[in-house]
């Protein structure tokens, strides 16, 4: 949950406008610079992860942070701006802390990774996994020498 007094804070910090540097807008829409998938703590709400964006920069506009509309693109560069500024903001004590839960998720991505080679290895295979194909080898190349 956003609280009152950050939203007011953060109207200050944008003065009300779009906070996208290339931009002259309005702010109209609150951001969250961290995703839930990338940041899944319950201070995703705080000031420092929050942006005042206007409604094109969010998501309507042909080149924006969300780009959920078909036809527009996402904007890479408002994205890395805006988690500059969001790890600046960020208190220093929380600095540290919050590089664990990202080597959680690399760490699950490469799991990921490895499982589908594994899968499509042992579909080429009968089912079978790489140390079981090794070990088969090892087994029959054995028997050949004696
Ligand atoms: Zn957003
Ligand atoms: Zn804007």
């Amino acid at each position: 949950m956003i609280k009152p007094e950050d939203i007011q804070a953060l109207a200050k910090r944008s003065r009300g406008k779009c906070e996208n540097p290339e931009c002259n807008n309005q702010g109209q829409e609150i951001h969250h610079i961290y995703s839930k998938q990338q940041y899944n703590r319950a201070d995703r709400d705080e000031l420092w992860n929050l942006a005042l964006l206007c409604i094109d920069c969010h998501k309507e506009g042909k080149y924006s942070i969300h780009a959920r509309k078909p036809g527009t693109r996402k904007n890479p560069f408002l994205d890395i701006y805006l988690k500059t500024l969001a790890d600046k903001l960020k208190p220093k004590e929380l600095r540290s802390k919050d590089k664990a839960p990202i080597l959680i998720r690399l760490a699950k991505i490469r799991h990921n990774i490895y499982k589908q080679k594994i899968d499509s290895y042992r579909a080429m295979h009968n089912g079978l996994t790489p140390s079981k194909v090794a070990y088969r080898k090892q087994k029959e190349y054995k028997k050949n020498l004696s």
